[in-house]
Protein backbone atom coordinates (compact mmCIF):
# COMPACT_ATOMS: atom_id res chain seq x y z
CA UNK A 1 0.00 0.00 0.00
CA UNK A 2 1.16 3.47 -1.04
CA UNK A 3 0.22 7.07 -0.36
CA UNK A 4 -0.05 9.29 -3.58
CA UNK A 5 0.19 12.94 -3.10
CA UNK A 6 -0.73 15.13 -5.87
CA UNK A 7 0.66 19.02 -6.01
CA UNK A 8 -1.07 21.31 -7.76
CA UNK A 9 -1.50 24.76 -6.32
CA UNK A 10 0.42 23.96 -3.04
CA UNK A 11 4.28 23.67 -4.21
CA UNK A 12 5.17 23.75 -0.72
CA UNK A 13 5.94 21.22 2.38
CA UNK A 14 4.89 23.70 5.31
CA UNK A 15 1.34 23.31 6.34
CA UNK A 16 0.32 21.42 3.40
CA UNK A 17 -2.62 19.41 4.47
CA UNK A 18 -1.86 16.61 1.59
CA UNK A 19 1.14 16.00 2.39
CA UNK A 20 0.88 15.92 6.18
CA UNK A 21 -2.12 13.69 5.95
CA UNK A 22 -0.13 11.01 3.08
CA UNK A 23 2.72 11.19 6.26
CA UNK A 24 0.47 10.54 8.80
CA UNK A 25 -0.35 7.39 7.14
CA UNK A 26 3.40 5.83 7.65
CA UNK A 27 2.55 4.43 3.98
CA UNK A 28 5.77 4.76 1.69
CA UNK A 29 4.86 8.48 -0.23
CA UNK A 30 4.71 8.87 -3.99
CA UNK A 31 4.75 12.26 -4.16
CA UNK A 32 3.81 13.75 -7.78
CA UNK A 33 3.26 16.71 -10.32
CA UNK A 34 1.04 16.48 -13.47
CA UNK A 35 1.60 19.17 -15.80
CA UNK A 36 -1.23 19.25 -18.01
CA UNK A 37 -0.90 21.97 -20.93
CA UNK A 38 -4.71 22.15 -21.21
CA UNK A 39 -6.42 22.35 -17.60
CA UNK A 40 -7.79 24.37 -16.32
CA UNK A 41 -5.89 27.20 -18.97
CA UNK A 42 -3.22 27.00 -20.56
CA UNK A 43 -0.32 28.67 -18.63
CA UNK A 44 1.16 31.95 -20.22
CA UNK A 45 4.66 32.42 -20.58
CA UNK A 46 5.79 33.83 -17.23
CA UNK A 47 3.67 31.42 -15.02
CA UNK A 48 5.54 28.22 -16.79
CA UNK A 49 9.12 30.07 -16.06
CA UNK A 50 7.62 30.42 -12.42
CA UNK A 51 6.55 27.03 -12.27
CA UNK A 52 9.76 25.46 -13.77
CA UNK A 53 11.52 26.91 -10.82
CA UNK A 54 8.71 26.27 -8.32
CA UNK A 55 8.42 22.55 -9.58
CA UNK A 56 13.02 22.50 -9.37
CA UNK A 57 12.34 24.20 -5.61
CA UNK A 58 9.97 21.69 -4.52
CA UNK A 59 12.14 18.56 -5.71
CA UNK A 60 15.13 20.07 -4.18
CA UNK A 61 13.05 20.55 -0.53
CA UNK A 62 11.59 16.72 -1.20
CA UNK A 63 14.81 15.26 -1.43
CA UNK A 64 16.27 16.76 1.79
CA UNK A 65 13.30 14.68 3.25
CA UNK A 66 14.55 11.46 1.32
CA UNK A 67 12.20 11.67 -1.22
CA UNK A 68 11.83 13.21 -5.00
CA UNK A 69 8.72 14.75 -6.90
CA UNK A 70 7.58 12.77 -9.61
CA UNK A 71 6.61 14.67 -12.84
CA UNK A 72 4.57 13.62 -15.50
CA UNK A 73 2.93 15.50 -18.33
CA UNK A 74 -0.43 15.22 -20.35
CA UNK A 75 -3.75 14.11 -19.64
CA UNK A 76 -4.46 14.50 -16.18
CA UNK A 77 -6.95 11.20 -15.56
CA UNK A 78 -5.20 9.23 -18.08
CA UNK A 79 -2.00 9.62 -16.19
CA UNK A 80 -3.56 8.96 -12.63
CA UNK A 81 -5.09 6.18 -14.07
CA UNK A 82 -1.63 4.65 -15.66
CA UNK A 83 0.29 5.53 -12.48
CA UNK A 84 -2.89 3.76 -10.21
CA UNK A 85 -2.53 0.64 -12.45
CA UNK A 86 1.33 0.27 -12.61
CA UNK A 87 2.31 1.24 -8.80
CA UNK A 88 1.10 -0.16 -5.78
CA UNK A 89 -0.96 2.83 -4.72
CA UNK A 90 -3.95 2.97 -2.16
CA UNK A 91 -4.75 6.05 -0.81
CA UNK A 92 -4.77 9.49 -3.09
CA UNK A 93 -4.40 13.13 -0.93
CA UNK A 94 -4.69 16.31 -2.86
CA UNK A 95 -5.52 19.92 -1.56
CA UNK A 96 -8.65 21.51 -3.65
CA UNK A 97 -8.94 24.13 -6.54
CA UNK A 98 -11.92 26.28 -6.58
CA UNK A 99 -12.47 26.80 -10.52
CA UNK A 100 -15.20 24.66 -11.66
CA UNK A 101 -13.16 22.98 -14.51
CA UNK A 102 -11.07 21.82 -11.32
CA UNK A 103 -13.45 21.22 -9.45
CA UNK A 104 -15.57 18.72 -12.09
CA UNK A 105 -12.21 16.97 -12.93
CA UNK A 106 -11.75 16.57 -9.38
CA UNK A 107 -15.08 15.11 -8.40
CA UNK A 108 -14.38 12.58 -11.31
CA UNK A 109 -11.28 11.28 -10.31
CA UNK A 110 -12.32 11.09 -6.72
CA UNK A 111 -15.38 8.97 -7.96
CA UNK A 112 -13.67 6.53 -10.21
CA UNK A 113 -10.34 6.35 -7.77
CA UNK A 114 -12.75 5.40 -5.08
CA UNK A 115 -15.33 3.15 -7.12
CA UNK A 116 -11.69 1.47 -7.77
CA UNK A 117 -11.28 0.53 -3.79
CA UNK A 118 -9.03 3.71 -2.78
CA UNK A 119 -9.24 5.95 -0.22
CA UNK A 120 -9.33 9.49 -1.92
CA UNK A 121 -9.45 12.89 0.20
CA UNK A 122 -8.83 16.34 -0.20
CA UNK A 123 -8.31 18.88 1.61
CA UNK A 124 -8.33 23.28 1.97
CA UNK A 125 -4.59 24.07 1.12
CA UNK A 126 -4.69 27.38 -0.64
CA UNK A 127 -7.74 29.74 0.54
CA UNK A 128 -8.80 30.30 4.36
CA UNK A 129 -11.91 30.01 3.38
CA UNK A 130 -14.20 27.65 1.37
CA UNK A 131 -16.82 29.06 -0.99
CA UNK A 132 -19.80 26.90 0.00
CA UNK A 133 -19.21 27.44 3.52
CA UNK A 134 -19.71 31.26 2.78
CA UNK A 135 -23.27 32.59 2.57
CA UNK A 136 -25.49 35.79 3.54
CA UNK A 137 -28.32 35.89 5.80
CA UNK A 138 -30.31 34.82 2.69
CA UNK A 139 -28.44 31.64 1.97
CA UNK A 140 -27.17 33.45 -0.79
CA UNK A 141 -23.47 34.01 -2.52
CA UNK A 142 -22.34 37.53 -1.47
CA UNK A 143 -22.02 39.82 -3.94
CA UNK A 144 -20.40 42.67 -2.15
CA UNK A 145 -16.99 42.92 -0.98
CA UNK A 146 -17.50 44.40 2.65
CA UNK A 147 -20.25 42.40 3.93
CA UNK A 148 -18.60 39.24 2.63
CA UNK A 149 -15.37 40.18 4.40
CA UNK A 150 -17.10 41.04 7.62
CA UNK A 151 -18.46 37.87 7.58
CA UNK A 152 -15.26 36.17 7.28
CA UNK A 153 -13.62 37.68 9.65
CA UNK A 154 -16.33 36.50 12.07
CA UNK A 155 -15.27 32.65 11.23
CA UNK A 156 -11.43 33.35 11.49
CA UNK A 157 -10.80 30.27 13.38
CA UNK A 158 -7.99 28.74 11.73
CA UNK A 159 -6.50 25.35 12.60
CA UNK A 160 -2.71 25.61 13.91
CA UNK A 161 -0.03 25.91 11.02
CA UNK A 162 1.56 22.77 10.93
CA UNK A 163 5.21 22.49 9.90
CA UNK A 164 6.41 19.90 6.78
CA UNK A 165 7.37 17.08 7.79
CA UNK A 166 10.95 16.32 9.05
CA UNK A 167 11.43 13.12 6.34
CA UNK A 168 8.97 11.05 4.30
CA UNK A 169 8.66 7.44 3.95
CA UNK A 170 9.69 7.72 0.31
CA UNK A 171 8.37 4.76 -2.38
CA UNK A 172 11.80 4.55 -4.09
CA UNK A 173 10.52 2.67 -7.51
CA UNK A 174 8.08 5.54 -8.26
CA UNK A 175 11.55 7.52 -9.78
CA UNK A 176 11.53 5.31 -12.53
CA UNK A 177 8.30 6.93 -13.65
CA UNK A 178 9.34 10.66 -13.43
CA UNK A 179 9.89 12.65 -16.57
CA UNK A 180 12.26 15.04 -16.24
CA UNK A 181 11.48 18.85 -15.21
CA UNK A 182 13.60 19.96 -18.67
CA UNK A 183 11.08 17.91 -21.16
CA UNK A 184 7.93 19.98 -19.69
CA UNK A 185 9.60 22.61 -21.57
CA UNK A 186 8.49 25.52 -19.43
CA UNK A 187 11.20 27.63 -20.25
CA UNK A 188 11.32 30.16 -23.13
CA UNK A 189 15.05 29.25 -25.14
CA UNK A 190 14.32 30.96 -28.47
CA UNK A 191 14.69 34.16 -27.68
CA UNK A 192 15.45 33.46 -23.63
CA UNK A 193 13.15 36.50 -22.81
CA UNK A 194 13.66 35.52 -18.66
CA UNK A 195 16.26 37.73 -17.63
CA UNK A 196 14.04 40.62 -16.18
CA UNK A 197 12.32 37.54 -14.23
CA UNK A 198 15.27 35.80 -12.65
CA UNK A 199 17.01 39.07 -11.46
CA UNK A 200 13.85 40.39 -9.92
CA UNK A 201 12.48 36.86 -8.40
CA UNK A 202 13.07 33.57 -6.33
CA UNK A 203 10.36 30.90 -7.29
CA UNK A 204 9.89 28.72 -4.66
CA UNK A 205 9.01 27.88 -0.88
CA UNK A 206 12.38 29.65 0.97
CA UNK A 207 11.75 32.37 -1.65
CA UNK A 208 8.13 32.75 -0.39
CA UNK A 209 9.26 32.69 2.97
CA UNK A 210 12.17 35.00 3.13
CA UNK A 211 9.83 37.18 0.91
CA UNK A 212 7.33 37.46 3.88
CA UNK A 213 10.12 38.31 6.47
CA UNK A 214 11.60 41.18 4.55
CA UNK A 215 7.88 42.69 4.26
CA UNK A 216 7.02 41.96 8.28
CA UNK A 217 10.18 43.52 9.40
CA UNK A 218 10.52 46.42 6.69
CA UNK A 219 6.74 46.79 4.61
CA UNK A 220 4.15 46.08 7.01
CA UNK A 221 4.40 49.18 9.27
CA UNK A 222 3.26 51.77 6.95
CA UNK A 223 1.41 49.08 4.47
CA UNK A 224 -1.73 51.22 5.14
CA UNK A 225 -0.11 55.14 3.57
CA UNK A 226 2.31 53.63 1.62
CA UNK A 227 1.00 50.81 -0.64
CA UNK A 228 -0.54 52.69 -3.92
CA UNK A 229 3.13 54.16 -4.02
CA UNK A 230 4.66 51.98 -6.69
CA UNK A 231 8.06 53.09 -5.89
CA UNK A 232 7.80 52.11 -2.19
CA UNK A 233 8.79 48.93 -1.34
CA UNK A 234 5.39 48.77 0.73
CA UNK A 235 3.87 45.88 -0.73
CA UNK A 236 4.97 42.13 0.10
CA UNK A 237 5.21 41.04 -3.58
CA UNK A 238 3.46 37.96 -2.36
CA UNK A 239 1.05 37.52 -5.21
CA UNK A 240 3.10 34.44 -7.54
CA UNK A 241 4.12 32.71 -4.61
CA UNK A 242 0.33 33.08 -3.10
CA UNK A 243 -0.81 31.82 -6.73
CA UNK A 244 1.57 28.60 -6.75
CA UNK A 245 0.71 27.83 -3.03
CA UNK A 246 4.52 28.32 -1.67
CA UNK A 247 3.39 29.91 1.38
CA UNK A 248 0.47 28.72 3.52
CA UNK A 249 -2.34 31.27 3.94
CA UNK A 250 -2.61 29.83 7.45
CA UNK A 251 0.82 30.44 7.82
CA UNK A 252 0.52 34.09 7.06
CA UNK A 253 -2.29 34.81 8.78
CA UNK A 254 -0.89 33.53 12.00
CA UNK A 255 2.58 35.28 10.97
CA UNK A 256 1.03 38.78 10.68
CA UNK A 257 -1.45 38.17 13.84
CA UNK A 258 1.33 37.01 15.93
CA UNK A 259 3.62 40.43 14.54
CA UNK A 260 1.09 42.54 15.77
CA UNK A 261 0.51 40.93 19.20
CA UNK A 262 4.22 42.07 19.62
CA UNK A 263 3.68 45.36 18.26
CA UNK A 264 0.38 46.97 18.17
CA UNK A 265 1.66 50.19 16.47
CA UNK A 266 1.16 47.38 13.29
CA UNK A 267 -2.64 47.49 13.92
CA UNK A 268 -3.98 49.24 11.14
CA UNK A 269 -1.27 48.07 8.44
CA UNK A 270 -2.02 44.29 9.40
CA UNK A 271 -5.70 45.19 8.99
CA UNK A 272 -5.06 46.70 5.78
CA UNK A 273 -2.82 43.68 4.63
CA UNK A 274 -5.40 41.35 5.77
CA UNK A 275 -8.19 42.69 3.84
CA UNK A 276 -6.42 42.34 0.40
CA UNK A 277 -5.89 38.87 1.16
CA UNK A 278 -9.43 39.23 1.57
CA UNK A 279 -9.95 40.31 -1.49
CA UNK A 280 -7.73 37.15 -2.97
CA UNK A 281 -10.48 35.38 -0.99
CA UNK A 282 -13.31 37.61 -2.73
CA UNK A 283 -12.00 36.78 -5.99
CA UNK A 284 -11.79 32.83 -5.93
CA UNK A 285 -15.01 32.88 -4.12
CA UNK A 286 -16.54 34.97 -7.11
CA UNK A 287 -14.57 32.54 -9.23
CA UNK A 288 -16.79 29.28 -7.40
CA UNK A 289 -20.16 30.76 -8.26
CA UNK A 290 -19.27 32.20 -11.42
CA UNK A 291 -17.12 30.27 -13.18
CA UNK A 292 -17.10 32.09 -16.98
CA UNK A 293 -15.22 35.41 -14.84
CA UNK A 294 -12.41 35.25 -16.77
CA UNK A 295 -14.24 35.51 -20.22
CA UNK A 296 -17.85 37.18 -19.50
CA UNK A 297 -18.79 40.19 -18.15
CA UNK A 298 -20.57 39.58 -14.95
CA UNK A 299 -22.97 42.74 -15.53
CA UNK A 300 -25.12 41.36 -18.56
CA UNK A 301 -25.44 44.56 -19.82
CA UNK A 302 -22.10 45.08 -20.55
CA UNK A 303 -21.61 42.27 -22.80
CA UNK A 304 -23.35 44.88 -25.36
CA UNK A 305 -20.25 47.69 -24.76
CA UNK A 306 -19.33 49.02 -28.16
CA UNK A 307 -15.58 48.01 -27.73
CA UNK A 308 -13.55 49.61 -30.97
CA UNK A 309 -10.92 46.14 -31.29
CA UNK A 310 -8.33 47.87 -32.27
CA UNK A 311 -4.92 45.60 -32.83
CA UNK A 312 -2.63 48.87 -33.65
CA UNK A 313 -3.84 50.18 -30.24
CA UNK A 314 -3.49 47.00 -28.22
CA UNK A 315 -0.12 46.05 -29.38
CA UNK A 316 1.17 49.77 -28.38
CA UNK A 317 -0.56 49.48 -24.81
CA UNK A 318 1.75 45.70 -24.69
CA UNK A 319 4.83 47.47 -25.54
CA UNK A 320 4.41 50.61 -23.44
CA UNK A 321 3.67 52.99 -25.98
CA UNK A 322 1.29 54.49 -25.19
CA UNK A 323 2.50 58.02 -24.69
CA UNK A 324 1.01 58.47 -21.32
CA UNK A 325 4.01 57.94 -18.99
CA UNK A 326 2.64 56.28 -16.10
CA UNK A 327 1.02 53.59 -17.88
CA UNK A 328 3.78 53.20 -20.34
CA UNK A 329 5.51 52.63 -17.01
CA UNK A 330 3.34 49.70 -15.61
CA UNK A 331 3.43 47.90 -18.68
CA UNK A 332 7.27 47.74 -19.58
CA UNK A 333 7.60 46.76 -15.44
CA UNK A 334 5.35 43.98 -16.59
CA UNK A 335 7.59 43.08 -19.49
CA UNK A 336 10.43 43.00 -17.63
CA UNK A 337 9.78 41.31 -14.32
CA UNK A 338 6.66 39.69 -14.55
CA UNK A 339 4.70 41.83 -12.40
CA UNK A 340 3.23 45.45 -11.90
CA UNK A 341 2.19 47.23 -8.99
CA UNK A 342 -1.71 46.99 -7.77
CA UNK A 343 -2.40 50.74 -8.32
CA UNK A 344 -0.26 51.14 -11.94
CA UNK A 345 -2.59 47.82 -12.72
CA UNK A 346 -5.95 49.77 -11.66
CA UNK A 347 -3.90 52.61 -14.29
CA UNK A 348 -3.25 50.90 -17.04
CA UNK A 349 -6.20 48.34 -17.26
CA UNK A 350 -8.23 51.66 -16.66
CA UNK A 351 -6.59 52.60 -19.64
CA UNK A 352 -6.89 50.11 -21.71
CA UNK A 353 -10.19 49.64 -21.22
CA UNK A 354 -12.09 53.33 -21.10
CA UNK A 355 -9.05 55.66 -23.14
CA UNK A 356 -8.32 53.02 -25.84
CA UNK A 357 -12.24 51.35 -25.58
CA UNK A 358 -10.70 47.63 -25.86
CA UNK A 359 -12.47 44.77 -24.42
CA UNK A 360 -11.28 43.92 -20.88
CA UNK A 361 -10.83 40.71 -22.24
CA UNK A 362 -7.58 41.45 -24.22
CA UNK A 363 -6.16 42.74 -21.32
CA UNK A 364 -6.58 39.68 -19.04
CA UNK A 365 -5.20 37.91 -21.93
CA UNK A 366 -2.57 39.99 -21.81
CA UNK A 367 -1.85 39.82 -18.43
CA UNK A 368 -2.51 36.34 -18.31
CA UNK A 369 0.50 35.58 -20.44
CA UNK A 370 2.90 37.92 -18.68
CA UNK A 371 2.57 38.04 -15.21
CA UNK A 372 4.16 35.82 -12.98
CA UNK A 373 1.40 35.91 -10.47
CA UNK A 374 -1.52 35.33 -13.45
CA UNK A 375 -4.49 33.78 -11.38
CA UNK A 376 -7.66 32.81 -12.98
CA UNK A 377 -9.37 34.50 -10.52
CA UNK A 378 -7.56 37.49 -9.01
CA UNK A 379 -6.75 38.53 -12.98
CA UNK A 380 -10.75 38.27 -13.76
CA UNK A 381 -12.16 40.21 -11.16
CA UNK A 382 -9.29 42.76 -11.37
CA UNK A 383 -10.42 43.28 -15.15
CA UNK A 384 -13.97 43.23 -14.02
CA UNK A 385 -13.52 45.56 -11.48
CA UNK A 386 -11.78 48.32 -13.30
CA UNK A 387 -14.25 47.59 -16.17
CA UNK A 388 -17.06 48.48 -14.26
CA UNK A 389 -18.67 45.05 -15.09
CA UNK A 390 -17.91 42.80 -12.01
CA UNK A 391 -19.54 42.24 -8.60
CA UNK A 392 -18.75 45.43 -6.43
CA UNK A 393 -17.00 47.17 -9.30
CA UNK A 394 -15.83 50.40 -9.47
CA UNK A 395 -18.54 52.33 -11.40
CA UNK A 396 -17.55 52.49 -15.24
CA UNK A 397 -18.10 56.62 -15.19
CA UNK A 398 -15.48 56.80 -12.76
CA UNK A 399 -12.57 56.83 -15.32
CA UNK A 400 -9.20 56.97 -14.23
CA UNK A 401 -7.29 60.12 -14.98
CA UNK A 402 -3.36 58.52 -15.90
CA UNK A 403 -2.04 62.28 -15.45
CA UNK A 404 -3.49 63.42 -12.04
CA UNK A 405 -2.67 59.48 -11.02
CA UNK A 406 0.67 59.93 -11.76
CA UNK A 407 1.09 62.93 -10.39
CA UNK A 408 -1.04 61.36 -7.02
CA UNK A 409 0.75 58.55 -6.58
CA UNK A 410 4.38 59.04 -8.28
CA UNK A 411 4.98 62.87 -7.73
CA UNK A 412 8.38 63.04 -8.27
CA UNK A 413 8.23 60.53 -11.11
CA UNK A 414 10.86 57.88 -9.52
CA UNK A 415 8.95 54.99 -10.70
CA UNK A 416 8.21 56.72 -14.24
CA UNK A 417 11.89 57.10 -14.78
CA UNK A 418 12.79 53.89 -13.49
CA UNK A 419 10.98 51.87 -16.68
CA UNK A 420 10.67 54.76 -18.85
CA UNK A 421 14.31 55.90 -18.88
CA UNK A 422 14.12 57.97 -22.24
CA UNK A 423 12.71 60.37 -19.94
CA UNK A 424 14.83 60.11 -17.12
CA UNK A 425 16.06 63.60 -17.46
CA UNK A 426 12.75 65.18 -17.42
CA UNK A 427 11.23 67.62 -14.30
CA UNK A 428 8.50 65.97 -11.95
CA UNK A 429 6.43 69.24 -13.35
CA UNK A 430 5.96 67.40 -16.52
CA UNK A 431 7.36 63.58 -16.09
CA UNK A 432 3.32 62.72 -16.38
CA UNK A 433 2.39 64.89 -19.13
CA UNK A 434 5.64 65.57 -21.68
CA UNK A 435 2.85 66.92 -24.41
CA UNK A 436 2.95 69.81 -22.24
CA UNK A 437 6.07 71.01 -21.46
CA UNK A 438 7.91 73.60 -23.84
CA UNK A 439 10.41 73.00 -26.86
CA UNK A 440 13.41 73.91 -24.68
CA UNK A 441 12.89 72.05 -21.52
CA UNK A 442 12.27 69.01 -23.73
CA UNK A 443 15.49 69.67 -25.92
CA UNK A 444 17.48 69.96 -22.46
CA UNK A 445 15.91 66.88 -21.27
CA UNK A 446 16.94 64.89 -24.67
CA UNK A 447 13.39 63.62 -25.55
CA UNK A 448 11.89 64.60 -28.99
CA UNK A 449 7.94 63.53 -28.93
CA UNK A 450 7.29 61.11 -31.69
CA UNK A 451 10.42 60.10 -31.91
CA UNK A 452 12.54 59.12 -28.56
CA UNK A 453 9.42 58.57 -26.39
CA UNK A 454 5.49 58.62 -28.50
CA UNK A 455 3.45 61.49 -27.98
CA UNK A 456 0.21 60.75 -26.37
CA UNK A 457 -1.80 57.95 -28.44
CA UNK A 458 -5.38 59.79 -27.74
CA UNK A 459 -6.07 63.18 -25.57
CA UNK A 460 -7.58 62.19 -22.35
CA UNK A 461 -10.37 64.70 -21.95
CA UNK A 462 -11.72 63.41 -25.90
CA UNK A 463 -11.12 60.10 -24.78
CA UNK A 464 -12.96 60.97 -21.39
CA UNK A 465 -15.91 62.07 -23.27
CA UNK A 466 -15.83 59.12 -25.90
CA UNK A 467 -15.51 56.29 -23.25
CA UNK A 468 -19.16 58.17 -21.05
CA UNK A 469 -20.63 58.09 -24.77
CA UNK A 470 -19.81 54.09 -25.25
CA UNK A 471 -21.36 53.51 -22.05
CA UNK A 472 -24.33 55.55 -22.71
CA UNK A 473 -24.98 53.58 -25.84
CA UNK A 474 -24.28 50.53 -24.03
CA UNK A 475 -27.25 51.70 -21.44
CA UNK A 476 -29.04 52.51 -24.43
CA UNK A 477 -28.60 49.23 -25.96
CA UNK A 478 -30.11 47.59 -22.94
CA UNK A 479 -32.68 49.60 -22.27
C1 LIG B 1 -6.34 44.45 -13.72
C2 LIG B 1 -5.80 43.69 -12.54
C3 LIG B 1 -5.31 42.41 -12.70
C4 LIG B 1 -4.81 41.69 -11.61
N1 LIG B 1 -4.33 40.42 -11.80
C5 LIG B 1 -3.88 39.70 -10.75
C6 LIG B 1 -3.40 38.38 -10.92
O1 LIG B 1 -3.43 37.80 -12.01
N2 LIG B 1 -2.90 37.74 -9.83
C7 LIG B 1 -2.87 38.31 -8.59
O2 LIG B 1 -2.41 37.69 -7.63
N3 LIG B 1 -3.36 39.56 -8.40
C8 LIG B 1 -3.84 40.27 -9.43
N4 LIG B 1 -4.30 41.55 -9.23
C9 LIG B 1 -4.39 42.07 -7.85
C10 LIG B 1 -3.16 42.84 -7.33
O3 LIG B 1 -2.76 43.79 -8.26
C11 LIG B 1 -1.98 41.93 -7.00
O4 LIG B 1 -2.40 40.85 -6.20
C12 LIG B 1 -0.90 42.70 -6.22
O5 LIG B 1 -0.45 43.79 -6.97
C13 LIG B 1 0.24 41.77 -5.91
O6 LIG B 1 1.28 42.44 -5.28
P1 LIG B 1 1.65 42.15 -3.77
O7 LIG B 1 1.79 40.69 -3.54
O8 LIG B 1 2.83 42.99 -3.42
O9 LIG B 1 0.35 42.65 -3.03
P2 LIG B 1 0.06 43.02 -1.50
O10 LIG B 1 -0.48 44.39 -1.48
O11 LIG B 1 1.23 42.73 -0.64
O12 LIG B 1 -1.16 42.06 -1.14
C14 LIG B 1 -0.97 40.76 -0.56
C15 LIG B 1 -1.72 39.73 -1.36
O13 LIG B 1 -3.12 39.99 -1.36
C16 LIG B 1 -3.69 39.61 -2.60
N5 LIG B 1 -4.24 40.81 -3.25
C17 LIG B 1 -3.81 42.08 -3.13
N6 LIG B 1 -4.62 42.92 -3.83
C18 LIG B 1 -5.54 42.14 -4.42
C19 LIG B 1 -6.64 42.40 -5.28
N7 LIG B 1 -6.97 43.65 -5.66
N8 LIG B 1 -7.39 41.37 -5.71
C20 LIG B 1 -7.12 40.09 -5.32
N9 LIG B 1 -6.08 39.79 -4.50
C21 LIG B 1 -5.30 40.80 -4.05
C22 LIG B 1 -2.55 39.04 -3.46
O14 LIG B 1 -2.54 37.66 -3.31
C23 LIG B 1 -1.33 39.69 -2.83
O15 LIG B 1 -0.16 38.96 -3.03
C24 LIG B 1 -4.81 42.28 -10.32
C25 LIG B 1 -5.30 43.59 -10.17
C26 LIG B 1 -5.78 44.28 -11.26
C27 LIG B 1 -6.29 45.68 -11.06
Amino acid sequence: MKALVWFRNDLRLDDNPALLKAAETGLPIIPLYVHDPKNPRPLGGASRWWLHHSLESLDQSLQKLGARLILKQGDTASILDQLVKSLPISHVFWNRRYDQASIAQDSALKAQLKKQGLTCQSFQGSILFEPHTIKNNQNQPFKVFSPFWKHCLKHAQFDVPKPAPVSLNFYQPCVAESESLDSLKLLPTYPDWAGGLRQAWQPGEQGAQDRLKVFIDQGLLNYKTQRDHPSSPATSLLSPHLRFGEISLRRLWQMIQSHRLIKPELDNDADHFLREIGWREFSYYLLFYFPDLPTVSWRADFKNFPCAHDQALLKAWQKGKTGYPIVDAGMRQLYQTGWMHNRVRMIAASFLIKHLLQPWQWGEEWFWDTLVDADLANNASGWQWVAGSGADASPYFRIFNPILQGERFDPDGTYVKQWVPELENLSSSFIHKPWESDQKTLVQAGVQLGKTYPAPLVNHEKARIFALQAYEVMKGQVD
